[in-house]
């Protein structure tokens, strides 16, 4: 049989597949965006579509369609994670401008099995429960990725950010297609963001990088500008900004979503307002803080998710006693030379970086979950669990952080796909998670995932990485 004729066949039977509905029936319905559960309930899938969520003691089970029975299962939306970077695989060797491994492994390498695992990485989001991702900065080539995302079926959804707009230029990183472009005039930014506007960029990112060199005030005008023409083309600005003073002055500016906690002191009652009357969205990327810094002074802490479902090639260069002293950069010498510094710099970052979180949610600041997977130590897909824990040492409830990984993440995500993802509601898109124990009572029950349901494809969670 030729290849027309089976992708004849194929295409007809998708097509029936969907013209059945199916039931997921008896379960409990967690539906974070407005903090509301159903027992019992069901929830009728039509094709890629929810088309309807009630108890069933109010609606029973329509007739003809496929049964799904979930008794003492609890369904939530598929999971968001609105901090990722494709272009870095989370081994030890993706960041050669932090630490240079290039005479272990050419990063020229480490790219090109990037590039071969793309779909590796993309299933690992989905074993995890995550339906949905937001790729805030790579190379131009992140455009190519949300392409294959899209025609790939054990993929999350993924928007996407093109380089990162910078006072700062990595050339380490620069094989021709860099994932951070040094801006030095309003003009060149300008410039810029057209050029992503052309390649219809979900987001653009800005990399507000402060030091003594570049103070906040000397690349303001270049964040100005990379607003003003990002509105004018309407697409909404990330900036990463981790000190309070170039926080608020990216929100002054107009920035849509501050990616990163603010980590150098405590936020003030203004800051928060400020984030409020702008309806600003924040991402709090915890867990990327203490991964560098683990992953170099061989303390790393990967969970039992992570060693599960993370990318084992991956996970087994982060094992930096494993490399020869001679090639060790000075920065991880230095590290491993004095680990207990670095943990008491981790701590330090979260004894500032939690109560500013918790400080954020009581106020009602829109906080959207989020990892930094792909730097080096944090793992794509399951590092979002990690992210839980550290949420919840913050002070946030189950509930609460489960909106932020969902309804609150949707609203990260944006435009007409951002719409109609994050909640168990009729006409959203049919990304669930079914869960064996309630992620309500402990969040950490968040992993125990018995099926994930990506655009009404219904995968039992063992048939995903194989
Ligand atoms: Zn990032």
């Amino acid at each position: 049989m030729n290849r027309i004729a089976l992708l004849l066949i194929g295409s007809a039977l998708a097509s029936s597949a969907f013209a059945q509905k199916t039931s997921l029936v008896g379960g409990t319905v967690i539906n974070p965006a407005d903090g509301k559960t159903i027992e019992n309930a069901v929830v009728v899938i039509n094709g890629d579509k929810i088309e309807s969520v009630a108890s069933r003691k109010e609606s029973g089970v329509p007739v003809g369609s496929k049964w799904v029975e979930c008794e003492k299962k609890f369904i939530l939306p598929g999971y968001i994670d609105t901090h990722v970077h494709f272009f870095q695989s989370g081994d030890l060797f993706t960041r050669p401008d932090g630490a240079d491994f290039n005479s272990v492994r050419p990063y020229k390498d480490e790219v090109a099995w990037i590039k071969s695992h793309l779909t590796d990485t993309f299933a690992r989001y989905l074993r995890c429960g995550i339906t949905s991702v937001v790729d805030v900065g790579g190379p131009m080539w992140n455009f190519e990725v949300r392409k294959i995302a899209n025609s790939t079926a054990k993929a999350p959804r993924v928007a996407v950010a093109g380089p990162l707009i910078s006072s700062v230029a990595r050339e380490k990183l620069d094989l021709g297609d860099p994932p951070i472009v040094k801006i030095d005039t309003p003009d060149q930014a300008r410039e810029f963001v057209r050029k992503l506007a052309a390649q219809n960029a979900d987001l653009v990112k800005i990399w507000y990088i402060v030091d003594q060199d570049h103070p906040v005030d000397s690349f303001r005008p270049i964040v100005r500008a990379t607003i003003e023409e990002s509105h004018a083309h309407k697409i909404r600005v990330a900036v990463h900004a981790t000190e309070l003073e170039t926080a608020r002055a990216a929100v002054e500016e107009g920035a849509d979503v501050l990616v990163h906690s603010v980590t150098d002191k405590p936020i003030d009652d203004a800051f928060v307002k400020l984030l409020k009357d702008r309806h600003t969205i924040l991402c709090p990327t915890l867990v990327v803080f203490e991964r560098y810094g683990r992953t170099f002074s061989h303390q790393l802490n990967l969970t039992s998710e992570e060693q599960k479902w993370g990318n084992p090639e991956v996970i087994a260069t982060l094992d930096v006693t494993k490399i020869p002293q001679e090639k060790l950069p000075q920065r991880i010498k230095d590290a491993l030379a004095k680990p207990d510094e670095t943990l008491g710099r981790i701590k330090k970052t979260y004894d500032v970086a939690l109560p500013n979180l918790k400080k954020l949610e009581d106020a009602g600041v829109t906080i959207a979950a989020g990892t930094d997977a792909g730097n080096i130590g944090t793992i794509h897909g399951p590092a979002l669990f990690r992210e839980f824990q550290l949420m919840k040492e913050a002070g946030l409830t189950p509930m609460q952080i489960l909106q932020c990984a969902t309804a609150n993440a949707a609203k990260l995500f944006g435009g007409e796909t951002g719409a109609h993802v994050g909640k168990v509601e009729k006409g959203y898109f049919a990304d669930l998670v079914v869960l064996n124990s309630n992620s309500l009572d402990d969040i950490a029950h968040a992993s125990d995932i018995d099926t994930v349901i990506k655009n009404g494809i219904i995968y039992p969670v063992d048939s995903i990485l194989h």
